[in-house]
């Protein structure tokens, strides 16, 4: 049954209700399809007006033009050179037809050649928003074919649907722009970049990504002596200077300030990076004219190259801003492609960043342990875990080697659950096994772990998961941390106090305005910085520090302990200031957990009431 001009309009609505930026051009097909067969037309097309460049843009046609037929010269038409049909089309407000006869548009002359007909007819009806002829809705019937008043109307209601699918894909493509790009530049903003390097990168395609950073030589100097407005217009030419330069496929984006990002669309070599890079550095080196003054500014040019699965997006773009930087050091207008000594450390750390998360998942971490002993008797007091990481690659990696870079990935968290539990089970072990009970467990902690009371909770489940006493064990925070964030970390402290969990200020003295806060802190220990202890006995100076510590350390009523003992003289004069705990290689070095088990259980003779071993070698 055929449908009525209202059931048709229906239809179309239904149908472009339903389409959006990404579906438009497929439903507007169909639609037109739809169309032209209840109409019983031959052809039907949709064009999308440009008028920033004044042309027509072929937006869908029916029938589909299949890929093996020549490319449609009809695609893009500009108004200023177009026949009188075509060139109606930029503002016409009210349906045009066109009948059988000479032929007065390219468009008949185009399907006469194309289709092998001789006569056509065509109905195009504009597309409007407000004022403006937005795009046009055609219909081409070969032969004769004239319209009735209510066809007319109905093409109009479908023109008007269609019109408002550009309207509304239009908004949608200006959202996508606003966020994608740089509000004074137009180009493409950090977030665009890096998604779109986040995409290369996950390729699976062996091929090198290049990345040219771009930080201007002195950019800081037309603000201040030119102003803030000139200083925009003077980034606004430049940014179009180098979309000049780029070429097609290439992806240009400002970071923020004076610095952008050239992403080229196409796989480079080291060299062939760096001739790119030389050829943009000359180009935009050109005299600028803003606000009345001629200004030239330079470049500075970093690049630096991965292959996708090799780096991640932050460390393929920081090494590409420390190459820029290098650039900049060595006085600007150059190229710096990183070094070999650069992207080593560059790599170091993305492997790092790239490998952290699943070694903490999959217990590649291990802890080392090492004892500190009372200087009079040797007995050990206490145990500290020291993370390492057994690298598959890399080997061994002492603690800071990573830990610094988990704290900046925000895996700080993860790193100190993993290495609370891991000691808490070793030391509950041995003291199952018989390791003496008042032997106390310390464990470092980073910054970001007691910002916020996480901690508290796992501690105390750590506690009851492995049946230990608050009091055997003890967390070290280092001074300087303690200095920077006291008043985030107080309650946190102060929970951690409750369980009956001893505190420690690590590296005491390299913080120096610790001192005055001491008596607010909820702290039990201090552990004098290995830096003034290696020296005793050497160092005036050091020596009248310790001092001053331990004084200080017994007004407070604060256990002291003395680190990175490793001489005897050292031992000696701590011993003279009061002195008795300490930690160093001449004591013990950092063990694995089963030598610190046999140390803290075996056989009973290392462990005893007697002067032992570590004493009588430094006695000697
Ligand atoms: P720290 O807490 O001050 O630990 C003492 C460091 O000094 C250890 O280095 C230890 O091996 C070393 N040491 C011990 N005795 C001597 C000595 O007589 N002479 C010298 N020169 N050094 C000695 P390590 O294991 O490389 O740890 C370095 C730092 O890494 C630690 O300093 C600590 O701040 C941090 N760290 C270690 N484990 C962890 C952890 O599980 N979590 C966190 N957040 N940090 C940790
Ligand atoms: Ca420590
Ligand atoms: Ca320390």
């Amino acid at each position: 049954m055929r449908r009525s001009l209202d059931a048709l309009v229906t239809h179309v609505a239904t149908a472009l209700m339903g389409a959006d930026a990404a579906s438009a051009r497929e439903i507007s097909e169909q639609v037109l399809g739809d169309v032209a067969g209840y109409f019983a037309v031959d052809a039907s097309f949709l064009r999308r007006n440009d008028h920033a460049i004044r042309a027509t843009r072929l937006v869908a046609e029916w029938p589909v033009r299949s890929a093996d037929e020549a490319p449609d010269p009809l695609k893009l038409v500009h108004f200023a050179d177009a026949d009188p049909v075509f060139a109606a089309m930029e503002d016409f407000s009210e349906p045009t037809f066109i009948r059988p006869g000479p032929e007065t548009s390219e468009y008949q002359r185009h399907i006469r050649v194309s289709r092998s007909v001789t006569a056509t007819s065509v109905a195009a009806v504009p597309l409007r928003s407000g004022d403006v002829t937005t795009g046009a809705l055609g219909f081409v019937k070969f032969g004769d074919r004239s319209w009735g008043e209510l066809e007319v109307s109905a093409l109009q209601a479908i023109a008007s649907l269609f019109a408002q699918l550009h309207a509304r894909i239009e908004a949608e493509e200006r959202l996508r722009h606003v966020a994608d790009h740089d509000e004074l530049t137009g180009l493409y903003n950090r977030r665009a970049l890096f998604r779109e390097i986040d995409r290369r990168l996950s390729s699976d395609r062996d091929e090198c990504i290049p990345i040219l950073f771009l930080d201007l030589d002195r950019f800081k100097s037309i603000n201040d002596y030119l102003g803030h407005a000139v200083g925009d217009e003077f980034l606004r030419v430049f940014a179009e200077r180098l979309r000049e330069q780029a070429t097609a496929g290439d992806l240009v984006a400002r970071l923020g300030g004076d610095e952008f990002v050239i992403l080229p669309g196409r796989p480079m070599t080291t060299s062939g990076a760096y001739a790119e890079a030389t050829r943009i550095r000359r180009a935009v080196r050109e005299y600028v004219s803003v606000g009345g003054e001629q200004v030239i500014r330079t470049v500075s040019m970093g690049v630096a190259l991965a292959a996708p699965g090799t780096a991640t997006t932050t460390s393929l773009m920081r090494r590409a801003d420390t190459a820029a930087r290098t650039a900049k050091q060595a006085g600007g207008d150059s190229v710096t492609v990183l070094s070999a000594e650069m992207s080593a450390e560059a790599d170091f750390r993305s492997d790092v960043e790239m490998h952290l998360p699943a070694a903490i998942a999959h217990d590649e971490l291990l802890l080392h342990y090492q004892p500190e002993a009372d200087l009079r008797t040797g007995r050990i007091l206490a145990v500290e875990a020291l993370v390492r990481w057994q690298h598959p690659g890399r080997g061994l990696l002492p603690p800071g080697e990573f830990v610094g870079i988990a704290e900046s990935m925000n895996l700080a968290g993860a790193l100190g659950d993993w290495v609370l539990h891991r000691a808490c089970r070793d030391f509950s072990g041995w003291r199952a096994a018989g390791a003496p009970a008042d032997v106390v467990l310390r464990v470092n902690v980073s910054p970001a772990q007691l910002v916020s009371t996480r901690i508290v909770g796992t501690v105390e489940a750590v506690l009851t998961e492995y049946s230990l006493p608050g009091a055997a064990l003890c967390l070290e925070i280092t001074e300087h941390v303690v200095v920077r964030d006291l008043d985030s970390i107080r309650y946190t402290l102060r929970s951690l106090q409750a369980l009956g969990v001893h505190l420690a200020i690590d590296d005491f003295g390299t913080g120096a305005s610790v001192l005055s806060h001491l008596k607010h802190l909820p702290v039990d220990v201090l552990k004098i910085d290995q830096g003034f202890v290696r020296n005793l006995g050497r160092n005036a100076a050091d020596l009248a520090i310790v001092r001053a510590i331990i004084s200080l350390a017994a007004g407070f009523g604060h256990e002291i302990v003395a680190e990175g003992v490793e001489t005897s003289i050292a031992a000696t004069m701590l011993l003279e200031l009061g002195c008795h705990r300490a930690q160093g290689f001449l004591l013990y070095p950092p063990v694995p957990e089963d030598e610190m088990r046999a140390l803290l259980v075996g056989g009973g003779d290392r462990q005893g009431d007697e002067p032992e071993l570590p004493m009588e070698r430094f006695r000697a």
